[in-house]
């Protein structure tokens, strides 16, 4: 009995420590180190056998006024909100990090064509979603980067923000790539 019991109170701290490993703990994406695996493992069977992804790379469009207007914790709460459409208008073979305060990182498996497609959709969604109770609406800018054989996943990424910059500079809420 008690043998079982710390057995099964070992198997509920250890699934702890894992997604706290894993998990960004705010919005429950992908956290950059569990990342870096998946988008390894992308490369390498591209590498492989051909199969094309992309990297994006997400912004969210003047937060730091959303946090000055509304507060923190709403901030909070629209980082979660629109985590969540990420989330439900990808795939599941797909992912979806936080790669940093209001950035995101995703792998879409798929071509560009099909990327641009998909992640059109979600500019969209985001844009028309009430994202904040009283109506307001908040944008996001992405920038994509096609898998390439000369490429490394570093300087896919480095590209998917430099485009995701030159959609902040072109005006923000769009997709670049
Ligand atoms: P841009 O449209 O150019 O992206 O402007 P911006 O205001 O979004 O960009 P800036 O980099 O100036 O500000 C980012 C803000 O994001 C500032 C920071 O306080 C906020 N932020 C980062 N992480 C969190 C978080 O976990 N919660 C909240 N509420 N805010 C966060
Ligand atoms: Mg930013
Ligand atoms: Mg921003």
């Amino acid at each position: 009995m008690e043998v079982a019991y710390t057995q099964k109170a070992l198997e509920e701290e250890n699934h702890k420590l894992d997604s706290m490993a894993n998990f960004d703990p705010l919005t429950q994406l992908l956290n950059r180190r569990s990342m870096g695996a998946n988008m390894q493992q992308a490369w390498e069977s591209a590498q492989k056998k051909g199969t094309l992804f992309c990297v994006v790379i997400g912004d969210i469009d003047d937060f730091k006024l959303i946090n000055d207007t509304y507060g923190h914790e709403r901030g909070d709460t629209v980082l979660v909100k629109i985590s969540s459409i990420l989330t439900s208008l990808l795939r599941e073979d797909d992912a979806v990090c936080r790669w940093g305060g209001e950035e995101m990182l995703l792998l879409v498996r798929a071509n560009l064509e099909i990327t641009r497609n998909i992640m059109e959709r979600i500019r969209e969604k985001i844009h028309d979603t009430s994202i904040l109770d009283n109506g307001t609406s908040v944008t996001m800018t992405f920038g994509i980067a096609e898998y390439r054989p000369d490429l490394t996943i570093q300087q896919m990424i480095r590209l998917a923000d430099d485009r995701m910059y030159q959609g902040k500079s072109e005006g923000k809420d769009r997709v670049v790539g």
